[in-house]
């Protein structure tokens, strides 16, 4: 789950790490109040949506006066802000974030990240922040300074002193950063978080070390523990098909292809969508209907993709093991009755109760185009979804 910058400035503030001033709001006229109350003399006007590259779209600007604050304010509210992560529609902007304005020396880049490989937790750090991290990457991976953190001492003071150094903390202002880098490493630790990242930290001219920007994913299948962190959730900015399956307990993600994949289990979904590439096909949606599928949740799974405009064809591809094939021949049967399918189905299924399943679609009437392998399964829908 992901959460707004501002939200993010506030569980950093809670963990003593430094963040400007500013007010989350909702309208322009918020945003010249919230402007007042700060006082200024310099504001920077933030659109807020849960996608990075914001200043570069035009979604971030310095305001030197009042008349200021509204113009941008007015400008940034309301506009389809498009950045390299919101992909080229990109995404409306509802809140904005006014905060003071920082005097910024150098900026500087710093996360925690879930790091598989050593299945710890990493700190990384590098001298080029504000920009693209990933550029950065991969062209000066030099620049991008890692410390793994051992669970039983955290962040200790000299690796956050030596990393502070390494990205060109002046003397004076390690002790500063030290403070930051422990506060952002226990705001990520505490809430359960797979990345918290400050892009840029900030050294001002007065030597202060400042976090200007916030990023937060967090474990959803730790969210249980943070009712705070749930209430921050902001279904604008998630896909509405997604937001609609979570409700029945579809695991269930929007892509831009043109097959729509019914599949039980993550892994056979997976290797679904795989397969359906190797022959050409590219799928609309992930869906792991799960191992206790029921009718009701079969039908809400077309439901959801027969929603897709886009959508040419449908692959049912089901392992029956502690899920029966005839419950899920029923539960395939009840729902392209009650949705009237426009799309052809393919339906493949093997396991448990495979011959009785097989038998109910074959006796439905309903024009099922059946399949015996993946492989079979997903030539069938890549030829139906081209119309042949
Ligand atoms: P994004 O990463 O989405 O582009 P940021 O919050 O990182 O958004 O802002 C982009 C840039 O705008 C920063 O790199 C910084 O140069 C500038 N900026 C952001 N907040 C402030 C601030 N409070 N004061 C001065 N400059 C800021
Ligand atoms: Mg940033």
């Amino acid at each position: 789950m992901k959460i707004h910058e501002y939200q993010g400035k506030e569980i950093l503030r809670k963990f003593g790490v430094t963040v400007p001033r500013g007010i989350p709001c909702f309208s322009v006229e918020e945003a010249v109040k919230a402007a007042e109350t700060l006082g200024g003399p310099v504001w920077v006007v933030k659109a807020q949506i849960h996608a990075g590259g914001r200043g570069k779209g035009g979604g971030v600007k310095v305001a030197k006066s009042l008349d200021q604050v509204k113009e941008y304010a007015t400008a940034i509210m309301g506009m389809q802000l498009v950045t390299h992560q919101t992909g080229p529609e990109g995404q409306k902007v509802r809140r904005l974030l006014i905060e003071d304005g920082a005097d910024i020396k150098k900026e500087l880049y710093v996360s925690f990240v879930t790091d598989r490989l050593s299945q710890r937790v990493v700190l990384m750090a590098s001298s080029e922040g504000g920009m693209d991290i990933e550029e950065v990457a991969e062209k000066h991976p030099e620049l991008i300074h890692k410390v793994i953190i051992d669970p039983a001492t955290g962040l200790t003071d000299a690796d956050a002193d030596s990393i502070a150094a390494k990205i060109g903390i002046p003397a004076a202002s390690v002790v500063d950063a030290r403070k930051n880098l422990q506060g952002l490493y226990k705001a990520y630790w505490e809430t359960d978080a797979s990345l918290a990242e400050i892009n840029p930290l900030i050294l001002t001219g007065d030597g202060k070390v400042i976090a200007l920007d916030a990023k937060f994913n967090f474990d959803a299948n730790a969210l249980f523990r943070h009712p705070e962190i749930v209430a921050m959730r902001d279904l604008d900015e998630e896909d509405p098909a997604e937001i609609e399956a979570s409700k029945f307990d579809l695991a269930y993600i929007s892509l831009d292809g043109n097959i729509g994949c019914l599949v039980n289990g993550a892994g056979l979904a997976m290797a679904t969508m795989d397969t359906i590439k190797l022959f050409g096909g590219e799928p609309a949606n992930f869906l792991d209907v799960g191992g206790g599928a029921t009718t009701e949740k079969v039908t809400e799974a077309f439901k959801l993709m027969l929603k897709n405009p886009n959508l040419k064809a449908i692959l049912v591809n089901i392992f029956g093991g502690i899920m029966r094939c005839d419950v899920i021949a029923e539960g395939v049967i009840a729902a392209s009755k009650a949705v009237s399918l426009s799309v052809p189905l393919v339906v493949r299924m093997k396991g448990t109760n495979e011959d009785l399943g097989k038998k109910m679609l074959a006796e439905s009437g309903l024009p099922i185009i059946a399949a015996d392998t993946m492989e079979e399964a997903a030539q069938k829908v890549v030829a139906a979804a081209n119309g042949k």
